[in-house]
């Protein structure tokens, strides 16, 4: 079963036009709602028995916005996920944080309640940009953010950085990097722009090409953030993501490694006992349904539905769409302890048709992405996938 807790926090103060994440503006139900995941906690955790001696390695909260309700429903939520699962003295406590939204009192609460890690959804440290993304912080607010966090006692600090934002250049970006450098950011998530379908941004840039930037400009700008952040010794890992050494995301490499984890709360997804299941994108019917349980029933009916039962062939086969997006990649002795079988027996179509294509690489007993490959990943897994 599960040694990681993912919980999600689908309440946000104002929708950001781009964004296709689930959530919701207002506080008006958080405190249903955190009741409520508490209960969803305790219910998970009294069905992870075999478990409860170890602890949990890893918690996230995500969102939506947790730092956008009060402080005291977030840490009593981890509380209740500590007494409920246990958790060990070294695990990873990660809560997502918007600037707009930290206050002093905020941050230092988060750090007296055991979280360790913080992400901030800093998007970039360019004035206009941040204008052009809707969001409702500045580059001051920014910085006052990570001052904050860093005077609660964070060290963990990681910031996401948006490119390819209409307007945005190549040199923009590395001047983020080169602050969040001096600000103590010691991981990086690199997202690229994309126009989900139901946003202001899909409305606002379809069929105006003309309006963003050119796709060859944002993967010109990808590779350099990655070049420029090697330099600056926050080595890329992962496809968006690179940190300083110490620093990579024990969460996020349990999802790359095919781990088990718990979800909990309206939106969110799991992988617990080989089943990939999901909750419903609705706090309404998230509240609707668990505040008819109680602590000791089953998970009650409808409070999630299963996207995929993950039999062993099923894991192998999704093994390489996980790996595939790692600086590691698949290690090919790996593969075989986890499977039985050797890589290239099993995908041996795939591997040779995208080394041919210049997108894969099959070297010192790792089958990973070219830099040319990290363009085209997308295709490469699916050619995995089958
Ligand atoms: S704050 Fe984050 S989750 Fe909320 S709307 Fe903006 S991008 Fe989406």
């Amino acid at each position: 079963m599960g040694r990681h807790i993912y919980v999600h926090n689908p309440f946000c103060a104002r929708k950001c036009p781009y964004c296709g994440f689930y959530s919701e503006e207002g506080t008006d139900r958080t405190e249903e709602y955190y009741r409520c995941a508490g209960i969803e906690t305790q219910l998970w955790a009294s069905g992870n028995i075999e478990d409860a001696d170890d602890g949990i390695d890893t918690v996230y909260f995500g969102g939506g916005t947790p730092s956008f309700p009060d402080s005291g429903l977030i840490c009593g939520l981890l509380n209740t996920i500590k007494s409920s699962f246990g958790i060990k003295d070294d695990a990873e406590i990660t809560i997502e944080i918007n600037p707009s939204s930290l206050t002093k009192e905020k941050a230092e609460a988060y750090r007296a309640a055991g979280f360790n890690r913080v992400s901030v959804g800093v998007q970039s440290l360019s004035d206009s940009v941040l204008k052009t993304l809707g969001r409702l912080h500045d580059s001051a607010g920014a910085k006052d953010a990570l001052a904050m966090l860093r005077d609660a006692g964070f060290t963990n600090i990681s910031a996401d950085l948006i490119i390819g934002v209409p307007g945005q250049t190549a040199e923009g970006v590395i001047s983020d990097i080169e602050q969040f450098v001096s600000l103590g950011v010691k991981h990086i998530s690199t997202y690229s722009l994309t126009l989900e379908e139901g946003t202001p941004f899909y409305s606002r840039y379809t069929g105006r090409l003309e309006d963003l930037v050119p796709p060859e400009d944002e993967r010109a700008m990808y590779h350099a953030s990655r070049r420029f952040l090697a330099s600056c010794g926050i080595i890329p890992y992962e496809i968006s993501n690179s940190a300083c050494a110490g620093f990579r995301s024990v969460h996020n490499g349990a999802y790359w490694e095919g781990s088990e984890y718990y979800a909990i709360g309206a939106g969110a997804h799991g992988y617990t006992g080989g089943i990939r299941y999901g909750h419903e994108d609705s706090v309404d019917e998230y509240i609707r349904i668990m505040s008819k349980a109680k602590p000791g029933d089953k998970i009650p009916e409808g409070l999630i539905y299963v996207e995929e039962q993950m039999g062993p062939e099923d894991r192998m086969r999704e093994y390489p769409f996980l790996r595939l997006r790692t600086s590691e990649g698949i290690e090919v002795d790996v593969f075989e302890r986890k499977f039985g079988r050797d890589v290239h027996e099993v995908f041996g179509d795939a591997i040779k048709a995208n080394i041919s294509r210049g997108l894969l690489e099959d070297k010192d007993g790792r089958i990973r992405l070219t830099e040319s490959g990290l363009d085209f990943a997308d295709a490469v897994i699916r050619d995995f996938l089958g």
